[in-house]
């Protein structure tokens, strides 16, 4: 059994009833198997056991009291994967689906996005089963204000610094920010993702999104192809999706879709992203209502967002939401390239069948890295007690995607694998991190 399987067979052994964990961490390390080979000191230092294992994972409880005056009881999370480049950084996730296994493969793949970036920033992610979906705003804000009464003691400007994913954005984040103050009594950039007038930096919210967009531009382009006149699907409804339409439409593409956790919203003459940012963050109501608006379009309830025709596909809700069916929907109506928003969107089959079939397929870590890599410029703004303009934040923030984009590209390469950005993407991100780790010692 080679090292890479051993590690793996070990892993799943050791960490039952944990799948997305495991999907991730065969992803990453199945693709590494060219380094690894090349190079036994890695295996002479248990460099993979190591990486694999969290340096710590916290769970503890979150009690707080609703509306109507009874007590809940959530279960927070914060897995701290990997400091060997940096402090950790990574979001906080609250959904009703949180769980250690969750936690573990976004943190898991957080390590190697952060290193992607170039920045200096480690890996961790955090969050909890509580749901704010029709939650009062008094009671998101006792949710938060309980979950940070015990985070704090984790985390710090210089240690971790937590920022939104699913579930968390602005209005949570500033709950958090303002309790972590109030306990400890420091102004620091503890948490990114932060309102304006508080450390927060122009840009982050659209980060991701405009990210994406930035990033799979440069791999169309670098095939001679780009996103004008394109017709792309998106799915989701949330951070990511709502800018990553943003961004693919000033390119000069033409969005026909976003979904939530009910169904999807076909749009044949493009969406209307001004109400959908108005319909989602502002009234918190349901896409069902697009048509409402927009008598033209469609509303089905369900999936069946990746039967639309396409030529782009931007998956930008959650994990495992394009599984081989879909994806070989999607290479038999056409659609050349894939652009991952969400975390782990496409399943292990459903890679094979993009990669399999010429569709070029960027993957979430490299993609979607354009949220990690603001938060980190938020952290240099907050260091150095300035706050830099848009323009000045958007034009690293395209260097940045641009610079992974070629790096992915130029390591799959290099490895023999042309074209195969997952496998590019993962040395590249694993390369800077495993070499940190071998000048550290056994940590
Ligand atoms: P939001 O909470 O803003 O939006 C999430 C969207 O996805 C909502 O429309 C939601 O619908 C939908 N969704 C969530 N869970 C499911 C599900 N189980 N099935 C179907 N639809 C679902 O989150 P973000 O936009 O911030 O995050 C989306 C993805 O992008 C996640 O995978 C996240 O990890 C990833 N990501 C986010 C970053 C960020 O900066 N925010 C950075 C990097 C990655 P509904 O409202 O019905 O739940």
């Amino acid at each position: 059994m080679s090292y890479v399987d051993k590690v793996l067979s070990d892993l799943i052994a050791k960490n039952p009833a944990q799948p997305e964990f495991h999907q991730a961490a065969t992803e990453v390390l199945t693709s590494l198997k060219p380094v690894i080979d090349a190079n036994p000191k890695f295996q002479e230092a248990a460099l993979l056991e190591r990486l694999v294992e969290p340096e710590r994972q916290i769970m503890f409880r979150v009690p707080w009291i609703d509306d109507n005056g009874k007590v809940q009881v959530n279960r927070g999370f914060r897995v701290q994967f990997n400091s060997a480049i940096g402090p950790y950084k990574g979001g906080l996730r609250f959904h009703p689906s949180v769980n250690l296994g969750i936690i573990k493969f976004l943190g898991f793949e957080q390590i190697f996005k952060n290193s992607l970036t170039g920045l200096p920033i480690g890996g961790g992610k955090g969050g909890s089963d509580f749901d704010p979906k029709g939650k009062s705003d008094n009671e998101v804000m006792r949710f938060c204000q309980s979950f940070m009464t015990e985070l704090y003691r984790h985390i710090g400007a210089d240690v971790d610094v937590p920022a939104g994913d699913i579930g968390v954005g602005g209005r949570e984040v500033g709950y958090m920010y303002g309790q972590y103050k109030r306990i400890t009594g420091l102004y620091e950039g503890v948490l990114t993702g932060k309102g304006l007038t508080f450390g927060g930096s122009l840009v982050r919210t659209e980060a991701t999104g405009y990210g994406l967009v930035y990033l799979v531009e440069e791999m169309l382009n670098n095939k001679g192809n780009s996103f004008k006149g394109k017709t792309v699907v998106i799915s989701g409804a949330g951070n990511v999706a709502v800018y990553a339409a943003e961004k693919a439409t000033q390119l000069g593409a033409k969005v026909v879709s976003f979904s939530d956790s009910t169904g999807y919203v076909y749009d044949a003459d493009g969406v209307d992203i001004e109400y959908v940012k108005d319909l989602k963050f502002t009234r918190r109501g349901r896409l069902s209502e697009y048509t409402s608006h927009k008598p033209s379009a469609e509303y089905h309830e369900g999936k069946g967002v990746w039967n639309i025709k396409c030529d782009i596909a931007l998956p930008c809700a959650t994990q495992n939401e394009i599984n081989e069916a879909d994806a070989k929907a999607l290479v038999a109506n056409g659609c050349i390239a894939v652009g991952e928003g969400a975390n782990m969107p496409s399943t292990l089959e459903a890679i094979d069948v993009f990669l399999n079939n010429g569709v070029l397929f960027a993957p979430a870590k490299a993609a979607n890295a354009g949220g990690v890599a603001t938060s980190a410029l938020e952290m240099s703004q907050n260091s150095e007690r300035l706050s830099w303009t848009f323009e000045e934040v958007d034009e690293k923030l395209h260097g940045i995607m641009v610079n992974i984009c070629h790096n992915m590209i130029d390591r799959a390469a290099e490895y023999g694998m042309k074209d195969n950005y997952v496998a590019g993407a993962n040395i590249a991100g694993f390369l800077k991190v495993a070499d940190a780790m071998m000048s550290q010692g056994i940590v």
